[in-house]
């Protein structure tokens, strides 16, 4: 594995189709299961790590997001990434920098509403990537299901030549979705906070069942986290992310709450088969992560 930091020598390495994981880094299981999938799909695997400052609305956020370049590097290798492009700050945004992407309608809903300018930093930072790296499949997870609408929407807006391929949420043996910020989860937060897992896949369960009312499903999650600081617990329509009231297309009940100073975001993402919703509860692990929690 190569650790590269320009654009331009990553592209000089290339060998046939090119996969592309943007992420954040501090990997977890999630991520390796991940890199996993698109290996499979391509020839040249990047993953790239950038903690990007523009995507953080809140710098006290931005300055505790866990940060480990070579504990990432040495987990990349394993794990067969060809290039580990890892940018500086002023790679991606050069000196006098003043152009954005901002992606309309469903940048708006639910983390919109809570994070100002969060997708627009979002947009930017990936529209660079697909730009400068010209990756010709670029894997997401379904664990941020707005920033998926968000990204398929650019790439159809702008016209990318990128296969956008979307990868399931990876959780631990509980239900607990799996994160880079779970590690600023003390055991108390840990335990509070599955109750949004749980509430999540009590609704799902409630689908299962026949139920199509959003306010009901809604209401199930809400109950589940009414000890947490919730931002909202909201069905909304996968691909535009406007709030339903009745689950008759493909759907996302997303959540999103802070607990111990950490905020979380969780969903169920209701695909359509045979003319019915099926709940995807994600990818559940053996056994307990041992990236993405405190020794
Ligand atoms: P991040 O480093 O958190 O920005 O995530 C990088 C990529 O991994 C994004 O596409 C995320 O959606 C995805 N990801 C993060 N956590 C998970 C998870 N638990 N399950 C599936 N995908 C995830």
């Amino acid at each position: 594995m190569e650790l590269i930091g320009t654009f331009g020598d990553t592209r000089e390495k290339y060998q046939g189709t090119v996969g592309l994981l943007p992420t954040m880094g501090f990997f977890h299981e999630g991520h390796l299961a991940l890199m996993g999938l698109l290996r499979k799909q391509c020839d040249t695997l990047v993953v790239s790590l950038f903690v990007n400052p523009t995507q953080f609305d809140d710098k006290g956020d931005y300055a505790a997001y866990p940060r480990a370049t070579d504990r990432d590097a040495g987990l990349a290798a394993q794990n067969e990434v060809d290039i580990l492009f890892v940018p500086d700050l002023e790679e991606v945004y050069p000196v006098g920098e003043t152009t954005v992407v901002e992606v309309g309608g469903v940048s708006q809903e639910m983390e919109g509403r809570y994070r100002a300018g969060h997708f627009t930093g979002v947009a930017t930072v990936v529209a660079k990537l697909f730009a400068a790296l010209q990756p010709d499949i670029a894997m997401f997870g379904r664990k941020d299901a707005q920033q998926l609408a968000v990204l398929r929407a650019m790439v159809r807006d702008l016209r990318f030549p990128v296969s956008v391929i979307d990868a399931p949420l990876v959780r631990e043996p509980d239900g607990f979705a799996l994160s880079s910020r779970n590690v600023r989860l003390d055991a108390e937060a840990r335990e509070r906070a599955l109750a949004i897992s749980r509430g999540l896949f009590q609704a799902a369960e409630q689908v299962d069942a026949g139920e199509r009312r959003g306010p009901r499903l809604e209401a199930t999650v809400r109950r589940s986290v009414r000890h947490l600081d919730v931002d909202y617990a909201t069905l909304a329509s996968k691909d535009t992310m406007v709030p339903i009231e009745q689950l008759d297309q493909p759907a996302v009940l997303a959540v999103a709450a802070r607990v111990g100073g950490v905020r979380l975001i969780d969903n169920v993402i209701f695909d359509w088969h045979d003319g019915k919703p099926v709940p995807d509860r994600g990818l559940i692990l053996a056994e307990r992560s041992r990236l993405s929690t405190l020794p």
